[in-house]
């Protein structure tokens, strides 16, 4: 890995292995090596290579993922290092393939399938060159040309996906402004995938949003209004995670623009995590790529039930300002919370009215 990640290498591999799990999965095992740098034909070393091998036959592998996005080459290579039916994927398509089976909405279906198609264009070339090689060179100049072919045809299904796309936008963006022609402020739930986001939705809306302990139980925004009267719409957004590809960045760009709208973001973070701080600041990252400094924040310290040692990290969020402790599972701490977000709110009032036409 690079020197921007935010994450040890073990606790990278850790979410990598829940993301496999999320995936519907099961992983057996676990390795890494220290290299200066990637090997540029298979990533990891020759040694590597071997030992990965052997385990694959003893212990029946069907798959085998990277933790770092691989070239075409490398993939390629790998699998034939491996031999048989082995299948090697890096982060990036394990995440797609997630995204593709959890893609709720129309709109979050065209997204995924554009994202996909563009990891795939650069990784199409290679694959028809090494057909080419198998048969021997006899067909030379077929492979290439059917590269070309492909990745024309790939290039027209991305334009239409991009156009269809645009009009679903389009659509939804009418549906938002008919939205805040009502003075009802919006409140987002942004944070760390596995958080609590749905759960605390579920909790005070009754909703019910799909809640389980995988990464990316939610793909789509939920917009769903408070219980107990009308106060403030919530809207729930897709899980951030580290290292998410560039591909699924640009292709939910439109999703967290939502968010820019929002009266008041509310950063969910699992404080029993032992990674919360890493955790907070990759999203804090994202956040500032949206434009989104002049919105009111309140920080939730979630899943307070979980830690050790609950007083504690009650007094420390006391000492901080906009931070509130509380227990979605449970529902300790929500009265709290949403007197602390009604509070927010009236700073921002002035702001939702100003929409209105
Ligand atoms: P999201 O990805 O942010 O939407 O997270 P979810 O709402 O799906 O929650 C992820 C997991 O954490 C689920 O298994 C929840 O039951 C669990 N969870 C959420 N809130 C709490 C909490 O306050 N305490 C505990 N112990 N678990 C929680």
């Amino acid at each position: 890995g690079g020197a921007e990640y935010l994450f040890g290498i073990e606790e990278s591999l850790k979410e990598l292995a829940q993301l496999a799990d999320t995936a519907g999965l099961m992983v057996v095992g676990s390795t890494h090596q220290k290299l200066n740098s990637p090997n540029p034909r298979t990533y990891i070393g020759s040694g590597k290579v071997a030992e990965i091998k052997s385990a694959i036959h003893a212990l029946g592998v069907e798959t085998v993922i990277f933790d770092d996005e691989l070239s075409a080459g490398q993939l390629r290579n790998l699998e034939k290092a491996f031999g048989g039916d082995v299948r090697v994927c890096d982060r990036t398509a394990l995440i797609l393939d997630i995204f593709n089976q959890r893609a709720a909405t129309h709109e979050a279906a065209l997204q995924v399938a554009l994202a996909q198609m563009e990891y795939q264009l650069p990784r199409l070339t290679k694959m028809w060159t090494h057909l080419e090689r198998q048969a021997g060179g006899q067909v030379k100049g077929m492979g290439e040309k059917q590269i070309e072919v492909d990745k024309r045809i790939l290039r027209t299904q991305i334009g239409v996906l991009k156009k269809e796309l645009e009009s679903v936008r389009k659509h939804r963006k009418q549906y938002r402004n008919r939205r805040v022609s009502v003075p009802v402020p919006v409140v987002s739930l942004v944070g760390y995938t596995n958080a609590g986001k749905s759960t605390l939705l579920n909790r005070l809306t009754g909703a019910t949003v799909l809640a389980e302990d995988r990464l990316f139980a939610t793909l789509d925004p939920t917009t769903r209004r408070m219980k107990n009267g009308g106060e403030f719409l919530l809207t729930d957004t897709v899980g951030f995670i580290q290292k998410l590809p560039t591909t699924l960045v640009a292709a939910f760009r439109a999703t967290l623009e939502e968010i820019s709208e929002s009266s008041l973001l509310v950063h969910v973070v699992d404080i029993s995590h032992p990674l919360a701080e890493q955790q907070i600041e990759a999203v804090d990252k994202v956040l500032s790529e949206l434009d989104v400094s002049s919105i009111p924040k309140l920080m939730i310290w979630n899943k307070v039930d979980k830690v050790c040692d609950p007083q504690k990290v009650k007094l420390e969020a006391q000492k901080r300002e906009d931070v509130v402790c509380i227990s979605a599972l449970s529902g300790n701490g929500l009265d709290e919370f949403c007197s602390a977000v009604q509070e927010k709110l009236k700073d921002s009032m002035v702001w939702v009215e100003a929409l209105v036409p």
